[in-house]
């Protein structure tokens, strides 16, 4: 008998909340407004907020972004990145990984973008379906047996079927929700970060992402994602007591207290910490993963940073936001006028690929921050060795091989799952890749 796909099931529209209009907000949107639920977004800052360097998706992130119809789109707008290098203190090249184009992960991939422009392409594709607020937050919610009482921040107490929190790492609705602090669902990596933008210089010729590693447990990165400006990221693992106190205060105090970390390291960092000084986006962060036991309450849910924020180490964040945003909305769909099973599904199907992806590999992040020059040295030789065999597998096809093999282990490789309802309101591509 012939196979035919099913009608979608009948749903009643649903009244839904959304907090935060980064990524995993705007793509739970999009994905519940095209079933023909009223979604609102309130983000608090006071426009869209694109600030933000690159950031990337990959694997399952990649295909949930493509079943929207975004990824040729990202792809369009991409950071001309052509690959990743190491170098040494002296500026000497110790190992160098190419762009690797398709959805696999790689250090550079062909869907690197710029936050902003994400940001900017995600309300594109959402704005006539979906009512955006600006410069509004959450102040308290209660949740109801047949709605939740949301109070916002400009004075309005307005009743919803949902809330979704999509509100980033620091999330108040998870805070609200889990009656907890923000860090106590934190995952302390015991590494700091800041970063910003600056304008290129002369010398700065290639369009590669560069790292250097230097003794003292910190590492450098410059990008250039355009002809007249780069960004710098300065990672540390050192110096944790000075960098966290710091980042408890004001962004002056978190400048210097980088500047002071950074000051002695070398490479073009005495170049790169004169940029910091008047760079306006400068933001510093301690490097955290979010652990949730539970991503939902009532008629309350996480989706993204706000449930599950993985750490910049994994580069799985933004991926993580269109899963998470494509499954919670396939689960809704597929569980019609059943909240509560809506929401143990999206745990059941999600969590198994959450904990996969935030299991850092042995070792690490403390692998990448080596505190001797002789140990950077044994890094620089593993890192050579690593960009070797990339190459040969490159050379061998083996990325197809194992993505080729995995299909006769379906149990083994976490795969995107595909709802029928979601499927029937796909849009059609209009740039196929
Ligand atoms: C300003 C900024 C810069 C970033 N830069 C980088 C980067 O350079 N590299 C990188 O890998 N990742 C960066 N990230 C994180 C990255 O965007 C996320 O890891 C990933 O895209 C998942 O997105 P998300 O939508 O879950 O969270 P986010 O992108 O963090 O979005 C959360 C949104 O919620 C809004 N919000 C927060 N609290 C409230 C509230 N109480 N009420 C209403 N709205 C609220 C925020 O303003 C933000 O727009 C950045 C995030 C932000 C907010």
């Amino acid at each position: 008998m012939a196979q035919t796909t099913p009608p979608p099931r009948a749903t009643v529209p649903l009244r839904i909340l959304i907090v935060g209009a980064g990524v995993a907000g705007p793509a739970t949107a999009f994905w519940l407004s095209r079933l023909g639920h009223d979604c609102t977004i309130v983000e608090r800052y006071p426009g869209l907020r694109v600030n933000g360097l690159q950031i990337d998706v990959h694997d399952a992130g990649a295909e949930a972004a493509d079943r929207m119809g975004v990824l040729s789109e990202i792809r369009r707008r991409r950071v001309e990145e052509e690959g990743t290098k190491f170098v040494d203190v002296e500026d000497r090249v110790q190992a160098v990984f190419g762009r690797h184009d398709g959805k696999k992960q790689a250090l550079t991939s062909e869907y690197e973008i710029m936050r902003g422009d994400l940001c900017k392409l995600l309300y594109e594709r959402t704005e006539e379906k979906v009512k955006y607020r600006f410069g509004v937050s959450v102040d308290d919610f209660q949740n109801g047996t047949d709605g939740v009482t949301v109070t916002l921040s400009d004075g309005t107490v307005e009743r919803y079927d949902l809330l979704v929190g999509a509100d980033g790492q620091g999330s108040r609705v998870r805070r609200m929700m889990l009656h907890q602090k923000a860090e106590a669902s934190y995952r302390r990596l015991n590494a700091f970060c800041c970063y910003f933008t600056m304008p290129r210089r002369p010398e700065d010729k290639d369009n590669m992402a560069t790292i250097c590693h230097v003794p003292g447990q910190r590492f450098i990165m410059t990008r250039w994602h355009t002809q007249a400006r780069g960004q710098t990221y300065l990672f540390a693992m050192s110096h944790t007591e000075e960098l966290r106190e710091a980042l408890k205060k004001d962004v002056e105090t978190e400048r210097q207290a980088f500047t002071r970390a950074f000051a002695d390291a070398g490479w073009k960092v005495p170049r790169l910490l004169e940029d910091m000084q008047t760079a306006e986006d400068f933001y510093g962060q301690e490097l955290v993963q979010v652990v949730c036991p539970n991503w939902s309450l009532g008629r309350v849910v996480l989706v993204g940073d706000a449930g599950y924020a993985p750490s910049p180490f994994t580069g799985m964040g933004t991926s993580l936001a269109f899963i998470g945003a494509y499954v919670l909305a396939g689960e809704i769909a597929s569980h019609p006028g059943d909240l509560p099973a809506a929401f143990a599904g999206y745990d059941k199907t999600l969590r198994p690929m959450v904990e996969k992806t935030q299991k850092l590999p042995p070792g690490f992040p403390g692998a990448a921050f080596q505190e001797t020059g002789l140990k950077v040295g044994v890094l620089h030789w593993t890192v050579w060795l690593l960009s070797g065999m990339f190459q040969l597998a490159l050379m061998l096809r083996l990325p197809e091989a194992m993505s080729a093999i995995g299909k006769w282990f379906p149990g083994k490789a976490w795969a995107l799952p595909v709802y029928d309802e979601l499927e029937a309101v796909r849009p059609k591509n209009p740039y196929p890749i």
